[in-house]
């Protein structure tokens, strides 16, 4: 749980800084894609008019395959530009677990990627495009296509 005394915020700031398990995140772990470490958290509290403000950043790791090529991956995640305000509850504790997961939760992609120009695998065999080129696609010959077009245009 991330939660801080009122009373002690409005005497001053409050650093929270800790982490949670994986589990945390209520993410059903797959082959796919998974949560493989703490959410690391580091933040601070600061008491606003009418208020409190939360800045800092929440960040872990997400282990799976690329969903293009399936190769096995790790990525770190982060948000490190949090900025939320809280109204001051009537009780002297404020829990912030839920906005802070919240926060994380929209950085986690659907699919994870080795890199954004992945090539994935070939349609035909099954190899990894990132690597060798198959004989498959050696035949495609997409150089003579363009080649092709050229001539039209001439
Ligand atoms: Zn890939
Ligand atoms: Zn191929």
């Amino acid at each position: 749980m991330i939660k801080f005394s009122v009373s002690r915020l409005e005497k001053e700031p409050i650093e929270l800084v800790g982490e949670e398990p994986p589990q945390w995140l209520e993410i059903e772990p797959t082959d796919l894609l998974k949560v493989s470490e703490s959410v690391h958290y580091d933040l601070l509290a600061k008491a606003v008019s009418g208020g409190a403000l939360v800045e800092g950043k929440v960040s872990t790791v997400l282990s799976g395959v690329c969903g293009r090529c399936l190769e096995p991956i790790t990525q770190k995640i982060e948000n490190s530009g949090l900025h939320l305000f809280f109204e001051l509850p009537k009780a002297d504790e404020l829990d912030i677990s839920e906005d802070i997961r919240g926060e994380i939760l929209l950085e986690i992609p659907m699919n994870l990627l080795c890199s954004e120009n992945c090539r994935g695998l070939c349609p035909r065999c099954g190899k990894n495009q990132n690597m060798d080129k198959c004989a498959c696609c050696d035949n495609e010959e997409p150089d003579d296509r363009w080649g092709a077009l050229d001539n039209l245009k001439l």
